[in-house]
Formats: C-alpha cells, structure tokens, sequence
C-alpha cells in the first residue's frame, strides 16, 4: 500500500531489535523491520557473538545471538500473529527524518517508508586494537574467543588461565582488577600497545598491589595457532613476549548512533543516546533499545529488557489513542 504509515517500525535486528518486534507482534501491533544490510550485519556485535555462557538455555548455540534470533523470526512467520510482521530482510536504514508526527525512513532499497513510532536498536562496535599496522589480526583469536571483550560474558574464562587486557584507559585498567579480583588468573597483564597509560593514582596503586604488571611497548606480533583456538603469547616491540592464554580488549566502542543524531536526540559524551526508562529519547516518539542507549548494561538480555519496556510504552499510545472518546 502507498503511504502507508505502520504504528511501529524496529531499525536493527541484533538482541535489541529482534526481542523489539516479537514484544510488538505479540502486543498485536503491526511492525515494519530493518534488520540491517549484509555490511551492518557484519559490523554489528551481534554477527561477533559466539558461545553465550551466561544466558540460561543458551550454552548449545555456536552463535549465541543469530541462531536464536533466526528461530524466532520463524516462529513469527508461522505464528497467528504473522501478519503483523513486515520484514525487509537484508536491508537497512540509511535515513530517518520526522514530518509531524509521522517518521520517513529512507531505506538502502531507495523506497521509503513511514512509521508512528520508531525503536533503533542500531547498536555498537569494540573498538579493536591495531597489531602491525592492521586491526583484523587478531579477528581469529576473537572468532575463537581467545581474545574476549566483556567482562560480564566472558570474564569467567580466565580461570586458571594467564590472562592479559589490551588497553591504555583507566576503565582498562579497572577490567584487569576485577578479572584479578573475581578469577585470580595464574598471571595478569596489560598491554597499552604503544600508549603511555592514562590510569589513575589509586588504581595504580590497586595494580601494583596485585603484581599486575603493565607493558607499554606497541605489539608486533600475535603468537598462536589453530585459527585463533590457541593464543601463545604477544611479541610486544621492544623485545618481551607476554605469554597470555586469553585476552580482554578494552579499547571503547563505536556507537552506531547516525540515525538518532540525524534527528537531534540528545547523546552523551560517549555517543549513546539519552533515554527514559522506557527508551523514550528526547525526539518524540523515538525510543532506543539495547547497546545503544545510554547508561545501561551492554549485554543481551538488558537489550531484551529494554525492548520490551519500549514496545510496551508504544503500545499503550496506541491504545489510548484507539480508545472511544
Ligand atoms: C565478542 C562479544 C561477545 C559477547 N558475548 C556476550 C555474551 O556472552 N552474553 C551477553 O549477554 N552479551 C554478550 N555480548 C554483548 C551483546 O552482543 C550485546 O549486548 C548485544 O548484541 C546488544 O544488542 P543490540 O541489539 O543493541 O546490538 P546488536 O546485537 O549488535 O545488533 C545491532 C543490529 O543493528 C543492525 N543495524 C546497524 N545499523 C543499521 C541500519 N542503519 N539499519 C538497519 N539495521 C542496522 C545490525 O544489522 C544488527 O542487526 C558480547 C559482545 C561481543 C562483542
């Protein structure tokens, strides 16, 4: 249908997006999707995601985030609540403007779309470190989860382990300390790869009541091997070699955050964008849902959560605004 305007339309379909247009198909609401083009399926940090271990009834999937996501976008297609459903798989956002009261989505398909009310769950990116002039060095050792980036997720495979974090910010070095303090890895390390380190008097003094030691040469070489399942050690360039089994970068995201700021909803000093509780931004009728709104978790089930309180905040505006007068 020409014009159409759809109640909701959900940007994203990583852990935010997907858990967005379930809750909103459910809530009988009709849902306009953009899951993302192949190009932002593969900058997302859902694409990244491998074994999730801390997720009940998770443990099985070997893409902890894209399996179950899939199964239930199938689910939906087979539910009596299909027709609510309106996928645009494989395609993206690559503008959104606001006329009154109606969202005009430009699509990477060139049609273009309206909505009342829009979710973006566009999320974000690690920012990842820079060995030998390239990043996608040490892309195996992620793929394989040798090298991690959460600490929530994946903080517990440090066990037992030489453990080491590449990073030169004061929240790097805070990362080393609660893996030490939680895990007590046999060694703990950091690398800033070639940056004087920014940390804070008393967190030094944390660091170096825990013998963590801190290398500030650049890192030359990845030492490992069975794609990435093994991780030997860091060749820094100054000489040493940082024997690590596992290790955590933290390094900053980038927020994928265009599309809120084409609008004017307010970010913060990082980029993520301000929200209520319920996701509601500063632009009326925009919310954000997972990593992309400011001061939450960054994980899947706060995604999920977050999801939910917006598709419900939308759906209880579109009931009242049905209501007889
Ligand atoms: C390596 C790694 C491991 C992790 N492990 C865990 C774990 O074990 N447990 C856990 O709870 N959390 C884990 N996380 C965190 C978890 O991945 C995120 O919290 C979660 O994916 C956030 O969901 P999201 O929907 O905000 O973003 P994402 O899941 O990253 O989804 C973003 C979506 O936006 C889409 N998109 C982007 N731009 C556009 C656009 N312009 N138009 C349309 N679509 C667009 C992308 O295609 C993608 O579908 C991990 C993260 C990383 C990096």
């Amino acid at each position: 249908m020409k014009n159409k305007v759809y109640p909701v339309c959900v940007i994203g379909g990583g852990s935010a997006g997907t858990m967005a247009v379930l809750r909103t198909v459910l809530n009988n609401d009709e849902c306009l999707f953009f899951p993302g083009t192949p190009k932002d399926k593969k900058r997302s940090r859902a694409m990244w995601v491998r074994k999730v271990e801390n997720v009940p009834a998770h443990f099985n999937f070997k893409r902890g985030i894209v399996e179950p996501n899939q199964d239930t976008l199938r689910w939906i297609e087979e539910s009596p609540y299909k027709a609510n459903l309106h996928a645009k798989n494989n395609v993206g956002v690559i503008s959104l403007k606001k006329n009154e009261n109606v969202f005009q989505i430009t699509a990477s398909n060139n049609e273009v779309y309206f909505a009342q009310y829009v979710i973006l769950c566009t999320g974000v990116m690690d920012i990842q470190p820079e060995i030998d002039g390239k990043i996608d060095t040490i892309f195996d050792y992620a793929n394989a989860q040798t090298v991690d980036y959460c600490l929530i997720c994946d903080g517990h495979h440090v066990l037992n382990k030489k453990a080491s974090v590449i990073g030169h910010t004061d929240s790097a070095a805070w990362t080393s300390i609660m893996l030490y303090e939680r895990y007590k890895p046999l060694e703990m390390f950091i690398l800033t790869n070639g940056k004087k380190n920014e940390f804070q008097d008393d967190t030094l003094k944390l660091i170096n009541a825990y013998g963590i030691k801190i290398y500030e040469s650049k890192i030359q070489q990845i030492i490992g091997h069975s794609r990435g399942a093994v991780l030997e050690s860091f060749l820094l360039e100054d000489g040493p070699k940082v024997e690590t089994d596992i290790c955590f970068v933290s390094l900053g995201m980038i927020v994928y955050n265009k599309l809120a700021l084409e609008l004017g909803a307010q970010v913060d000093g990082r980029g993520f964008v301000v929200a209520d509780e319920s996701g509601l931004t500063t632009v009326s009728g925009l919310y954000v849902a997972g990593d992309l709104k400011a001061n939450t978790k960054k994980q899947i089930y706060t995604a999920w959560d977050h999801a939910v309180s917006a598709a419900n905040a939308i759906n209880m505006k579109l009931r009242i605004s049905r209501r007889p007068t």
